[in-house]
C-alpha cells in the first residue's frame, strides 16, 4: 500500500484526499488536495472566482508521539454577501483556526473535565491557544435559542480577579440552573444588558427571578422586568447567617484573647483529634466549624463542641441556634408558615443582643417579602448554590483567568450545559 493511501485511510478527511506526506523535524505533514472547486465563505455564500491564495497548516491529533499537520492551499474569496475579501471554509477546521475541528474538540472536552495544566501539557499547546480555542468551540455550540422560554432566572455575582472584579451570571432554574449568559462588572447596567438582550417580549415571559440582597440586581429587574415576583436566593440568607456566626465567634475570641493574656499560643497544627482546653482563646477558634457546619454533617469531635458551648450557656451556642433557626425557614414541612416562622424568629433576633445578628435581622426584615417568596415559590437553590463555587474552581483550574472574555468562555463551555463529542464517539 502506498503511504499517500494508508494516510487517505487513516484520517479520512472529507472533502480531500492526501497527495503527500513528509516527514520534518515538527512532525508529520499530511499535503492534501480539496475536492471541491468553488470557494465557500464562512457566511455560506459560495464565490465564484478566486481573490488570491495561499497554503495553510493545521495541527490535527497526534500521530503517536508526532505531532500531525495537515497542509493545503486556502484560498480567498470576495463575498458578496459580506462585501469584502474573506478566506474560504474548510470542512475539517474551524474559520480562523491553525487546528483541525477534532483537535480543537478534544480540547474543548478537556478543559471540561480537567486543569491547565494537564490541557496543555498532553497536547503540548499554549494556554493562550487554548483560550482561542475554548472562545471558538463555544461560539459554534452556544444556543441562540437559550435565551427563549425563560421564565425563572437566577441572577448572581461572581468575584474573579482581585481587587473586586465581578462577572454577573444568569442561570436557568428551569434548566438545571445551566448559565444562560454572563458578563463583566456587576452594577444594574449590567443585568439591564441581560434583559434587552431578552427583549420586552422576552421579559415580558419571566416569572420569576431569584437575586441577592444587593440593591443593583433589584434596580436592573424593577426597572425592565417590574412584573417578574424576586426572591432572595436562601443561599445568600444562610451565607449572611453563617457570617453572623463567625463574627460573633471572632468577637468572643477576641475577648477570651483580652481576658486570659498569659495563655501563650503553642507553635504549629495542634495534633489530631486533641481538642484544647475549654474557654481558651485556641478552643473558641476551634468551634469555627462545629458552628458552621450543617448538623447532619457534623463529626463527633463537633458534636462534642457543641455540647460544650451548649453546656457552658456560651454565647456561642445563642448564635448558632439563631443560625439553624433561620435556616429551619427553609425547611419547613408546609411553606403557608413561612411568614409565621420568618416573623417568629426577627423578633427573636432583633432582641437576642447579639450585635452581629441584631445587624442581620435588619437586614432580613428589609428583605421579608423578597424571602418569602423564594420559600412560596420553592425556587430551588441546590443547583445555583454550586454554582458560584464551581465557577471559582473552573478560575481556579487555569490559574485566573487573563480577560473577563476568556472566563466566560470557559464558564459556558463547563456550566452552560453544552456537550462537545470527542471524535473518537461520533
Ligand atoms: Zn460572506
Amino acid at each position: 500500500m502506498r503511504v499517500t493511501t494508508a494516510f487517505n485511510k487513516l484520517l479520512a478527511i472529507v472533502g480531500a484526499s492526501v497527495v503527500s506526506v513528509t516527514f520534518t523535524p515538527e512532525g508529520v505533514v499530511v499535503g492534501l488536495r480539496r475536492r471541491r472547486r468553488r470557494p465557500i465563505c464562512p457566511c455560506g455564500w459560495k464565490g465564484r472566482a478566486v481573490y488570491d491564495s495561499s497554503t495553510r497548516r493545521w495541527r490535527h491529533l497526534d500521530l503517536a508521539a508526532s505531532k500531525l499537520f495537515l497542509e493545503a492551499e486556502i484560498r480567498r474569496l470576495h463575498c458578496r454577501r459580506c462585501d469584502r475579501v474573506r478566506t474560504e471554509v474548510v470542512p475539517w477546521a474551524r474559520p480562523r483556526a491553525r487546528h483541525t475541528r477534532d483537535f480543537e474538540d478534544v480540547v474543548a472536552w478537556l478543559c471540561q473535565h480537567t486543569d491547565k495544566t494537564t490541557v496543555t501539557r498532553l497536547l503540548r499547546t499554549s494556554w493562550e491557544t487554548v483560550a482561542g480555542i475554548v472562545g471558538r468551540v463555544v461560539a459554534e455550540h452556544l444556543d441562540t435559542r437559550r435565551l427563549e422560554n425563560i421564565y425563572r432566572i437566577g441572577v448572581d455575582e461572581v468575584s474573579w480577579r482581585k481587587g473586586h472584579r465581578y462577572l454577573t451570571v444568569v442561570a436557568d432554574h428551569d434548566r438545571d440552573g445551566a448559565v444562560i449568559w454572563a458578563g463583566e462588572g456587576r452594577d444594574h447596567t449590567v443585568l439591564e444588558h441581560f434583559y434587552d438582550l431578552l427583549g420586552p417580549d422576552g421579559c415580558a415571559q419571566l416569572q420569576a427571578v431569584s437575586l441577592d440582597m444587593g440593591g443593583a440586581y433589584k434596580t436592573a429587574t424593577d426597572n425592565k422586568a417590574g412584573h417578574a415576583r424576586q426572591c432572595v436566593d436562601p443561599f445568600h440568607v444562610v451565607k449572611l447567617a453563617n457570617e453572623a456566626v463567625d463574627k460573633a465567634r471572632r468577637q468572643a475570641w477576641n475577648a477570651e484573647r483580652r481576658s486570659n493574656p498569659a495563655v501563650t499560643r503553642p507553635r504549629g497544627r495542634p495534633p489530631a483529634g486533641l481538642t484544647p482546653p475549654p474557654n481558651t482563646p485556641r478552643w473558641v477558634k476551634h468551634t469555627r466549624w462545629a458552628l458552621l457546619k450543617d448538623p447532619d454533617a457534623l463529626n463527633n469531635n463537633q458534636l462534642a463542641v457543641l455540647d460544650a458551648l451548649r453546656r457552658d450557656r456560651s454565647v456561642l451556642y445563642r448564635c448558632w441556634q439563631l443560625k439553624e433557626g433561620l435556616r429551619d425557614l427553609f425547611r419547613l414541612r408546609r411553606p403557608q408558615d413561612a411568614g409565621v416562622h420568618l416573623d417568629w424568629w426577627l423578633a427573636w433576633a432583633c432582641r437576642c443582643r447579639i450585635p452581629a445578628f441584631v445587624t442581620l435581622s435588619k437586614t432580613i426584615r428589609a428583605n421579608r417579602d423578597r424571602i418569602l417568596a423564594a420559600v412560596e415559590l420553592g425556587l430551588s437553590n441546590s443547583k445555583l448554590e454550586g454554582l458560584n463555587s464551581k465557577i471559582r474552581l473552573i478560575n481556579h483550574r487555569g490559574y485566573g483567568h487573563h480577560s473577563a472574555a476568556a472566563l466566560i468562555g470557559m464558564i459556558y463551555l463547563c456550566c452552560g450545559g453544552m456537550t462537545v463529542e470527542l471524535p473518537t464517539e461520533r
